[in-house]
């Protein structure tokens, strides 16, 4: 439900499913966004159907199926601002971690860094 003068997020994902990690991508946005001044008040993960057939005739009803993440999401501002921390203080060596390779590398995604970070195990 949404009510006058406040807002509702949908992160739409190219996905059939909700993926556990989409929450910390969720809890980011909202973290964001609620303190660009946004009055959020709900957030909203949707994916595709994909037992959805196009009827046709530009009707498009049902290819998303939403699911209300705000109670997972909301309450995280504390973590969310942990996560930033952290990564100010990578951010501001004058050196590049030395963390190495490995399955963290590709789950949930490949890093784009991948290339270089194994040119450099190899030297
Ligand atoms: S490839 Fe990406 S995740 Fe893996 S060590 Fe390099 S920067 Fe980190």
């Amino acid at each position: 439900m949404v009510v006058a003068g406040v807002l509702q997020m949908v992160d739409v994902k190219a996905s059939g499913s909700v993926k556990d990690y989409y929450q910390d991508d969720c809890a980011v946005q909202v973290y964001v966004a609620r303190k660009a001044g946004l009055p959020l008040a709900e957030l909203a993960l949707a994916h595709l159907d994909t037992k959805w057939v196009y009827p046709g005739g530009g009707d498009y009803k049902g290819l998303l199926v939403e699911n209300d993440l705000t109670k997972d999401v909301f309450g995280r501002a504390k973590e969310v601002e942990e996560w930033i921390a952290t990564a100010r203080t990578v951010a501001s060596k004058r050196k590049e971690p030395e963390s190495g390779t490995g399955s963290h590398c590709h789950d949930p995604y490949d890093c784009g860094f991948v290339g270089y970070c194994e040119s450099l195990r190899e030297a």
